[in-house]
């Protein structure tokens, strides 16, 4: 099936359009520069934004895909999770142009979109035929997001393993980077700082894994395959601290490094045990922190000890998109999963466990 897919659940518009599993368009417009002065995505402006992207943006997919709205099969759309504000935008004009058209529409979970990256071709291994295999799992680690999931069918059965139980991993690296002043967002800044620094300078800490990954002693595995962050920022905040207490100078290099090797450190080791006891020998990694150098060399090294397969898409399909959405769109097309209700709405807390609304 010919289908169209719209996200706009953060900062990223994005429009793709698959045939099947082949991808014919993919368009990004992000209101990233938008934010960079406020250190942080501000959900008002990033709703704006999508508001004067999505048109001009579902234009230049069709154009890029040479199709007719007339053509398509279906229009899916990310329905939550994500911003209230932003994914309205995307839900409302998806709903405009599925009623004008005529097109069934599809509202789709965010986070198992991410997933739907492994159906498209050049993405999905060759190994792999022309589905998913079933002990397939999902890092994803961006912005908004740090879980872990196991995908036993991508349209009907996803469960959430483990998720950060505060900040996002790219959270904490857009908060770290404001401690050492490094600019937003903070990712691919202190992805490069840290090339200069000693990872082993500070030992920060691995949230959630003191006693054996038992967090709690009352409720002994209980946030065993959880992650948390708050506890590595504050740790940077003193360290910070104390330099500058001291009128000495802050070494950024270092603390990125210790930084950058505590969190790649602490989401690899955890996922990969979740996998381990789970049974998943496919991992496939998404979100925007998936660029980040420590974090890929890290999960390939333990994949490998671990004999799981690691897929890991190029990184604009990464970051978040709509070709991913109209991927998961049309595998819900070919499964005959029935469309979304003409009253679909957007839900900013949609759980990973409903793949489609
Ligand atoms: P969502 O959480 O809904 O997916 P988002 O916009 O927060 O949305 P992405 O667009 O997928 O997430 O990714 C952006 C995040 O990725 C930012 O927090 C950014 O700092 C982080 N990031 C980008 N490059 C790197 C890198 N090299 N290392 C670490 N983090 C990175
Ligand atoms: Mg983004
Ligand atoms: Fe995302």
């Amino acid at each position: 099936p010919l289908v169209l897919g719209i996200e706009t659940s953060c900062d990223e518009t994005g429009v793709g359009i698959v045939r099947g599993t082949r991808l014919l368009a993919h368009e990004v417009a992000s209101s990233v520069e938008e934010h960079v002065r406020f250190g942080g995505v501000i959900p008002e402006i990033a709703a704006r934004a999508h508001l004067q992207a999505l048109i001009p943006t579902i234009r230049r997919a069709l154009e890029a895909a040479d199709v007719t709205l007339d053509e398509l099969d279906a229009i899916a759309v990310t329905a939550g999770p994500g911003l209230a504000g932003a994914l309205m935008v995307g839900v409302s004009g998806a709903k405009a142009l599925a009623a004008a058209a005529g097109k069934p529409l599809y509202g789709i979970n965010h986070l198992v979109a991410h997933v739907g990256v492994g159906l498209i071709d050049g993405v999905r291994p060759e190994a792999w035929g022309d589905a998913l295999p079933e002990d397939l799992g999902a890092l994803l680690v961006s912005g908004g997001h740090t879980e872990i999931l196991k995908v036993d069918s991508l349209s009907t059965d996803v469960t959430l393993l483990g998720s950060t139980i505060d900040d996002a991993a790219g959270e904490a690296y857009d908060k770290v980077a404001r401690l050492i002043g490094a600019g937003y967002p903070g990712g691919p800044v202190i992805d490069r700082m840290a090339k200069e620094g000693d990872p082993t300078s500070f030992r920060f800490p691995r949230g959630l894994t003191a006693g054996k990954f038992v967090c709690s002693a009352q409720e002994p595995g209980k946030h065993r395959h959880d992650w948390s962050f708050s506890g590595l920022k504050t740790a940077v905040s003193r360290a910070v601290e104390q330099f500058e207490a001291r009128d000495m100078q802050v070494p950024a290099a270092d603390i990125a490094a210790s930084f950058q090797e505590a969190v790649a450190d602490v989401i690899t080791a955890k996922a990969v045990r979740a996998c381990r006891e789970h049974g998943i020998r496919h991992l496939l990694l998404g979100g925007g922190v998936a660029a980040n150098s420590r974090l890929r060399g890290l999960l390939a090294d333990r994949c490998r000890s671990a004999g799981i397969e690691l897929t890991v898409p190029p990184v604009n399909l990464c970051t978040d998109n709509g070709a991913m959405v109209a991927a998961l769109g049309a595998r819900l097309v070919m499964d005959g999963v029935a469309p979304s209700p003409a009253e679909l709405g957007a839900d900013p807390g949609l759980p990973v466990q409903v793949v489609s609304v």
